[in-house]
């Protein structure tokens, strides 16, 4: 129970300033901004250094007070909306600590935003190759914590494979400095991969050592039309072959999702005729100017001529090639201007995308006649957006109480093609019963010990994942 007296208490840690308990100060981290979770808590504390989070990790395992912690606010899972517990928001500690050109690394506290990392990087002409669509506001601590996913996973991996020490506080308060920018280091477990994807429930982050890349001198962004994602993947098998390993990015668009961003999202349509399906893909180098288009002309050549592509569009500049993604960034935001919509992020090996999305999309159209299925998304490492749209006429809420009965029946599906029900966005509380009752036993009872040595007292976003 949070007495005023320990409220009191966990305010005097971080100073009375940065302890909000007005309904108005607390009100925006208690709504994340697709509305789908919403949550109650009368204390958001604020803290500006990892020291005080320590404090009130101490504090609240002494007093078996739960705590929540949240970043930028943008999850889609609900892990980071407290159910009455305190709010550690990680928004103060938005520092970048230290920026090292010679062992190509930076050291984060957990609240920069990952836009502000980019922009660290490319300050020091590196890229921190991490891209997401909410990359304004989330942050590199919830980045962790959910082992974000993105566009560029396909070239340079999600969080977890771009990042190579963290600072965590522990439940008992105890901080861990395995701040470290080795790239080889084989003394005993590697810890951090337990705090990464932990979606808060074993530690807080409170700082990481990420990796920083050479920014590529030459880019290449093509749009291009294909009939159905079997020609998808014969495109991406081909510009893996010619473009010598330069591919950064490879999203698949159906028709209906194109036709929302252009109707909502302000998008033109860059080709003339309408297709089935789209492909969006990137190529990166570091030769002369002009050159990745020079190889993106080349594949489209034979793309045209082996029957994959039917029209396609180079960006001419960096608006243009901003332009093309747009389409792709805005797909997801725009669904929500055409009603409900009832989402998956699954992923299944990259073989198996065409067959599993035939299967999904005829179970959902026989589930909610009259959907509209708008399945987008990183084809190139089999992460699919499954999402479905509303039937036009039918009324929102009706259509979203089927959330659960169609997602348990995709979720089958995505299994029986041995895939993932949550391949980028975590479990948080909408998939923890359904983790529980597929997961194999053995893996529950190891996550279920560690949870147990890590938290004893579980006031670490308890009722997440687990
Ligand atoms: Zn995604």
């Amino acid at each position: 129970m949070l007495t005023p007296d320990l409220i009191e208490k966990f305010a005097a840690i971080v100073g009375a300033k940065h302890a909000l308990t007005s309904k108005a100060d607390i009100a925006p981290h208690l709504l994340e901004p697709r509305g789908k979770f919403s949550g109650h808590s009368s204390l958001v504390l604020q803290p500006g250094n990892t020291e005080e989070i320590s404090a009130i990790l101490k504090l609240a395992n002494e007093t078996n007070t739960a705590i929540v912690p949240q970043g930028g606010n943008t999850g889609l899972v609900g892990g980071q909306m407290p159910a009455g517990e305190i709010v550690l928001s990680l928004s103060r500690m938005n520092r970048v600590r230290n920026l090292d050109t010679a062992d190509n690394c930076m050291t984060l506290e957990a609240g920069v935003t990952l836009h502000n990392a980019q922009e660290a990087a490319s300050a020091k002409g590196l890229i921190f190759p991490l891209w997401i669509a909410s990359q304004g506001t989330c942050q590199i601590g919830g980045n962790l914590a959910t082992n974000a996913g993105g566009i560029n996973v396909l070239a340079y991996g999600n969080t977890r494979d771009l990042c190579l020490g963290l600072e965590v506080v522990l439940a008992s308060g105890e901080i861990w400095n395995g701040l470290t920018s080795l790239r080889k280091d084989n003394t005993g477990y590697d810890l951090k991969h337990l705090f990464i994807g932990c979606e808060g429930t074993l530690g807080v982050i409170t700082a990481a050592t990420m990796k920083l890349l050479p920014a590529p001198l030459d880019r290449a962004t093509v749009f291009a039309a294909i009939a159905s994602p079997v020609e998808a993947l014969e495109l991406l098998s081909l510009v893996r072959r010619m473009s010598g390993g330069a591919i950064v990015a490879f999203e698949i668009m159906p028709r209906s999702g194109v036709e929302m961003s252009i109707k909502h999202g302000g998008c033109r349509d860059p080709l003339e005729a309408p297709a089935d399906w789209y492909v969006l893909f990137e190529l990166a180098g570091f030769d002369t100017e002009g050159d990745m288009n020079a190889k993106a002309t080349g594949i489209l050549e034979v793309a045209f001529e082996e029957g994959l592509v039917s029209d396609a569009t180079i960006a001419a500049s960096t608006q243009a090639a901003q332009d093309l993604w747009r389409i792709r960034e805005a797909m997801s935001e725009v669904q929500r201007l055409e009603g409900g919509s009832i989402k998956h992020d699954v992923s299944v090996p990259v073989s198996k995308v065409p067959a599993f999305l035939d299967e999904a999309t005829a179970l959902v159209e026989k589930m909610l006649p009259g959907c509209r299925p708008v399945p987008f998304g990183h084809i190139g490492d089999g992460n699919i957006h499954f999402n479905v749209s509303q039937p036009v006429d039918e009324d929102k809420d009706a259509f979203l109480a089927k959330w659960q009965e169609v997602s348990a029946a995709v979720h089958d599906t995505v299994r029986k093609y041995d895939g993932s029900i949550s391949a980028e966005h975590g479990i948080g509380t909408l998939k923890r019963d359904e983790l529980a009752a597929t997961t194999q036993p053995v893996e529950m009872t190891i996550m279920r010990g560690i949870k147990q040595l890590l938290d004893p007292n579980g006031i670490l976003n308890p009722g997440k994942v687990l």
